[in-house]
């Protein structure tokens, strides 16, 4: 399995700015004839049509940032996992932390997103992640155990993005030895939810990756790739941050732990 690279373009974007990332990824990756990692973008809803005619023949895999647990009717304003499908894409970010805060999306509302979305044969990444006041209070691992238990279903086979809500477009990360601590307790409440799915699901890290950090992020035990919101704006940013990934061993994202 390899390292999954995705980014988060948020609101960000209209078809020019599209352009002004789109063709820089793709003219950066026919240089390099590939990479060692996925490859995932996540524009906003308006642009995945645009963005899947761009991408169409290339590697570079596509994916909406929400979707609702409808599957259609009076919900003014939501997207179903379907239209998402329809626009393009095969993949969808669930439960970030800016949609749990800003939309009071429970983990029980993360865990119907889910279901409608895994329906329609979307690939869910779902964010989990503590404040820092919780982080100051010691409740870090209970807070993100308790959101994969809310957040996941039993039979669940998507990914997971570990993004410390403090750490996301601040510019701060957690050690290199806390994130490889809190992605070995991702996997051993993974294991024990899930079963053999939970011992090679993907464990993404979020939250101010950057060129400067990825190598030193991606080359830790358990990291799976990473959810990048900032600097996915910039394609060689997010080139360089791809061209960090590593091809991960066939039963672990295990690598290196920190001494
Ligand atoms: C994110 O929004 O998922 C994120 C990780 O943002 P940033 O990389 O900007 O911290």
């Amino acid at each position: 399995m390899r390292q999954l690279i995705a980014g988060n373009w948020k609101m960000n974007g209209l078809r020019h700015t599209a352009d002004a990332i789109l063709d820089p990824l793709l003219a950066g990756l026919a240089l390099d004839h590939g990479l060692a990692c996925d490859l995932l973008v996540c524009p906003p809803a308006t642009l995945l049509a645009w963005a899947a005619g761009r991408l169409q023949g290339s590697a570079v895999l596509l994916g909406g940032q929400d979707c609702s647990a409808g599957k259609e009717g009076a919900q003014t304003g939501d997207i179903s996992a379907g239209m998402l499908r329809d626009a393009g894409a095969g993949w969808v970010i669930l439960g970030h932390s800016e949609r749990r805060a800003g939309h009071g999306e429970t983990d029980g509302v993360v865990l119907a997103k889910v279901r409608a979305a895994v329906a329609e044969g979307l690939v869910a990444i779902v964010c989990v992640g503590e404040t820092e006041e919780q982080r100051q209070s010691g409740q870090a691992s209970a807070v993100v155990q308790s959101q994969l238990l809310g957040s996941l279903p039993a039979d669940f086979d998507g990914v997971v993005a570990y993004e410390p809500v403090w750490a996301i477009g601040t510019g701060r990360t957690p050690t290199e030895e806390d994130v490889a601590a809190m992605h070995a307790h991702i996997r051993a409440t993974l294991v024990s939810h899930l079963g053999q799915a939970g011992q090679t699901m993907r464990i993404l890290y979020g939250g101010s990756v950057k060129p400067s950090n990825a190598t030193a992020l991606l080359a830790l035990a358990e990291v799976g790739g990473a959810l990048v919101g900032g600097a996915s704006l910039d394609a060689r940013d997010f080139l360089a941050i791809a061209r960090a990934a590593r091809q991960l061993p066939q039963n672990a994202a295990g690598a290196r732990t920190p001494a």
